[in-house]
């Protein structure tokens, strides 16, 4: 086929992972195109990912404080009310003004920016079907496949986004749910559920597992579990959804104990399906042009991010690894560093995982679980919220920070925190550990007084000495 633009660099996707490649291919003097199908960019993240579920939890958070805390701080507020549509709208300006952000940043770094869908034909081109009709064939000497990850369905449970809805549906939804259903437990549909929730949704957790976010330190997810109970969130655990009848005003769900047992029906007003991502490689040519994918689809690479086909790499959800945006990111500005001949590496021991729900909850490195499987030899030192100076004065004292060491070396193996301000506070554990740093490290450090980060610094004495706060 003709072809009708050349490239140094082709990124297929404008997400996390794709934008920031194509950014840092543009500043390393790349001729960079990025094709993005879905008419903005940011890709999931921040089309109906990150980005709007934030904004959502930030609106219902302030709702929820009005109703139920400012009165505590003599703060009396009368005739509260939620406008759900005015929520969506602030959600809408905080994507579109951070979507077009992007583009001003491709401008700036010589990005160009084609709309619409591209596969490969060939190890060094790829061809798009314009979302503005037509199509174009570009060459590329490097392509980056950064098409990243779609909703998991669920067996027997179509979503239909109306009632039966995906993350994306749950961000837009008109009204406020009586009763709302989340099929999985992990941090998507705690999020969610928290915001409806929030908002006076009477909502159920179904999970099929034992226990809520798996891969989270078991005493902090219980204590996670035990605060979002007190919020009123309802969990079912080891229970599997077997199907849904929505012929009827709402939802009736048909559950069944994980193991097999009785059927069991649920009524709700809306169901929300979150039980994960799968990698989306759609109509990309992978099989025609053999490139690997391993048993969930996801795009085989090797520590250089090159797929089997030379010339063709992969970043971001669509490869293994956690799938998450910051993960993406360094993704992305590694892979273009090792095209560039640079020394692109990303840790993945020490990407941190956060849920932005209240109080968030923060992970970086190994749970203590893990440690004890691999015989590791360790010390926890824990610090709770509740003796934390700033936290009792913000009435936000729900949480602890748990920082575990090697026992001999004291060299930090894994931070857990739920807390306010745990996703910030993490950082701290995610610096120290890149650094290679003991708990002792942490502990000599001098923290401003009063701030939540005290209990970082006091959980951090409790590894290796004793805490002065408790
Ligand atoms: P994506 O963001 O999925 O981007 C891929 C892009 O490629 C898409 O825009 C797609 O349209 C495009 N594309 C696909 N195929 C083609 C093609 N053939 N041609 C052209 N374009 C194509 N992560 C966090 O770190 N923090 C959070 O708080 C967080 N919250 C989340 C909340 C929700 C509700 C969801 C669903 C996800 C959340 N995530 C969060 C996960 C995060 O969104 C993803 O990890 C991240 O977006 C992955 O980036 P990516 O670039 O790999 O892929």
């Amino acid at each position: 086929a003709k072809v009708n633009e050349e490239a140094d660099v082709v990124v297929i996707g404008g997400g996390p992972g794709g934008y920031v490649a194509a950014i840092k291919a543009g500043q390393l003097g790349f001729k960079t195109t990025c094709v993005e199908k879905r008419g903005s960019l940011g890709g999931t993240c921040l089309n109906v990912g990150c980005i709007p579920s934030k904004a959502l939890l930030q609106s219902s958070h302030m709702y929820h404080d009005a109703k139920s805390r400012f009165a505590n701080h003599g703060v009396q507020v009368s005739g509260l009310e939620i406008d759900v549509a005015k929520m969506m709208k602030q959600k809408e300006q905080a994507v579109f003004g951070l979507t077009k952000g992007i583009e001003g940043l491709f401008k700036k770094n010589s990005v160009g920016y084609v709309k619409g869908e591209a596969a490969l034909t060939s190890p060094n081109e790829v061809k798009v079907q314009l979302t503005e009709g037509g199509e174009k064939s570009i060459g590329a000497k490097h392509i980056i496949i950064a098409t990243g990850s779609d909703v998991r369905q669920v067996p027997g449970v179509p979503i239909d986004e109306q009632k039966i809805v995906s993350s994306t549906g749950a961000l837009e939804l008109k009204k406020v749910p009586k009763k709302m259903v989340v099929i999985g437990g992990g941090y998507i549909g705690l999020e969610m559920g928290s915001v409806w929730g929030r908002l006076g949704s009477e909502v159920t957790v179904v999970e099929f597992a034992d226990s809520i976010v798996p891969g989270m330190d078991g005493e902090v997810r219980r204590a996670f579990q035990r605060t979002l109970e007190k919020q009123k969130m309802k969990f079912k655990l080891k229970t599997k959804v077997v199907g849904v009848d929505t012929s009827g005003d709402g939802v009736v769900l048909f559950l069944e104990p994980a193991g097999g047992g009785a059927q069991e029906q649920f009524q709700a007003d809306v169901v929300l399906v979150s039980v994960g991502r799968v990698p989306y490689t759609t109509n990309l040519g992978l099989e025609q042009l053999g490139i690997k994918t391993d048993q969930w689809g996801r795009i085989e690479v090797d520590d250089h991010f090159r797929t089997n086909v030379p010339s063709v790499y992969a970043i971001g959800d669509v490869i293994p690894g956690p799938m998450l945006a910051h993960k993406a990111e360094e993704d992305g500005v590694a892979c273009v560093e090792l095209l560039a001949g640079k020394a692109g590496h990303v840790d993945y021991n020490t990407v941190p995982g956060i849920v932005y729900t209240h109080p968030e909850v923060a992970m970086v490195g190994k749970t203590e679980e893990e440690l004890k499987a691999a015989g590791v030899e360790y010390r926890a030192g824990k610090f709770p919220f509740l003796a934390n100076s700033r936290a009792r004065t913000i009435e936000d004292a729900d949480g602890l920070v748990k920082i575990l060491a090697d026992k001999k070396t004291d060299k930090i193996l894994g931070v857990h925190v739920m807390g306010p301000n745990a996703g910030e506070l993490i950082m701290e554990g995610v610096l120290a550990m890149q650094y290679g740093g003991a708990s002792e490290d942490i502990a000599r450090t001098c923290h401003g007084h009063p701030t939540l980060s005290e209990a970082i610094k006091e959980a951090a004495m409790a590894t290796y000495d004793k805490p002065i706060h408790i």
